[in-house]
């Protein structure tokens, strides 16, 4: 085998959501919903299916032309920017592909790649798979109220600027974060900014759970900083967005300058995702940019829907004498049990964090139930 995959052939998922299926476990493991997508996506799809043979074939290897021009349309406003569709973006198979490509065209061997703990374990071996080396900086429990939240978990400005070195490419964050769900502010932002300007260093931010930030915290995109928008890769998930995540559509956004070379990755090796999967991801985006603030809007719903399970689960970890910290945004929430936290650190900051558990609860209530009475059984 070759060197690039040496000590990466275990992996978290692989392994639970087997031993979820054998042991017909009550999975609040993995990241994924337990219900649909809303319908208006799912007809969609179908709708594309129906649609002749142009669905079942390729489309343009960047992005089906229908996806990426709502994208930038729909980003545009976000961001702030004028984003061009055929330039400024990239559609993958799902996030993990996004990520992947962004490692393998922007990180040769030597390079250093400041990864921000905890954080979604594919960074690591996909650093290390470019040839470069992951250096990590951890996010740190400030104080501890009666209420934790994952807003009390800060990086050190002073510790993040000493990771800073000639030989740094970029920097990895994600917000909301997953396991913790952490939602950075705008002056953290700005700070983790400021670092990457003065350096000259790339900032890779993975957004997939943008739309899923809870009691009027607002998830605020680096790429929309002053001096940034030219050095950020922003990575999203149609998954995430509308639910589905085994449709596998996901993108990467940023400067043309950067993303050719992501492009040259995609094209010499996957070459473009499901074109009927990208036509309803596209329906979906239209729709959502033409309800888009009003109570219709799916980004307004899902969030609300969340919030609730959230607080459910909350409730039931705290009644079982498990200590949750209330997540600010995203699928998670850690307190005590099903996947290890460990998994979310490097192997050097790993003991610190043994005591703590991800549970998801993007789950129906009849789920979360399920694993409210195993708890309490076992309290
Ligand atoms: N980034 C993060 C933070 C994730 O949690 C996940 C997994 N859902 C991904 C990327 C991968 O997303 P996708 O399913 O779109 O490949
Ligand atoms: N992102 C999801 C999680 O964090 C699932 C990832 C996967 O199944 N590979 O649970």
């Amino acid at each position: 085998h070759a060197r690039r995959i040496e000590g990466i052939d275990k992996n978290i998922w692989v392994e639970l959501t087997q031993l979820a299926a054998d042991y017909k476990a009550v999975n609040l493991g993995q990241g994924f919903p337990d219900f649909s997508p809303p319908s208006f996506v799912q007809e969609a799809f179908c709708k594309a299916l129906n649609e002749g043979f142009s669905m079942h074939q390729y489309t343009r290897a960047f992005g089906h032309p229908n996806l990426v021009k709502i994208l930038a349309k729909f980003f545009s406003r976000i961001v702030g920017r004028e984003i061009d569709p055929m330039e400024d973006i990239l559609v993958s198979v799902g996030a993990y592909q996004a990520l992947f490509c962004t490692f393998q065209a922007l990180i040769d061997e030597g390079d250093e790649v400041i990864i921000v703990e905890p954080f979604f374990d594919c960074y690591q071996p996909m650093v290390m798979m470019a040839g470069g080396t992951a250096i990590y900086v951890p996010l740190k429990p400030v104080c501890c109220g009666p209420v934790l939240s994952s807003a009390d978990w800060v990086l050190s400005p002073e510790e993040l600027a000493s990771k800073f070195s000639p030989r740094t490419k970029a920097i990895v964050i994600n917000t909301p974060n997953n396991p913790l769900g952490k939602v950075y502010k705008r002056k953290e932002l700005q700070m983790i900014a400021e670092l990457c300007i003065k350096h000259d260093v790339i900032c890779i931010s993975d957004e997939v759970y943008e739309w899923l930030t809870y009691d009027g915290t607002k998830h605020v995109k680096i790429a929309s900083l002053p001096g940034m928008w030219e050095r950020t890769v922003t990575i999203g998930s149609a998954g995430k967005t509308f639910s589905a995540t085994g449709w596998k559509v996901g993108w990467a956004m940023g400067s043309e300058h950067i993303l050719k070379h992501l492009k040259t990755v995609h094209q010499n090796s996957v070459y473009h995702c499901a074109t009927a999967a990208q036509e309803a991801v596209a329906v979906g985006f239209q729709r959502e940019y033409d309800v888009f603030g009003t109570e219709e809007s799916y980004f307004h719903q899902l969030p609300i829907h969340l919030h609730e399970k959230r607080l459910r689960l909350a409730d039931c970890l705290k009644s079982v004498g498990l200590k949750p910290i209330l997540p600010q945004g995203g699928y998670f929430m850690i307190g005590l049990a099903t996947i290890p936290v460990s998994a979310f650190y490097s192997p050097e900051h790993r003991n610190e964090f043994q005591k703590y558990i991800r549970f998801c609860f993007v789950k129906e209530d009849s789920t979360l139930q399920a694993a409210e009475d195993i708890l309490r059984q076992w309290s």
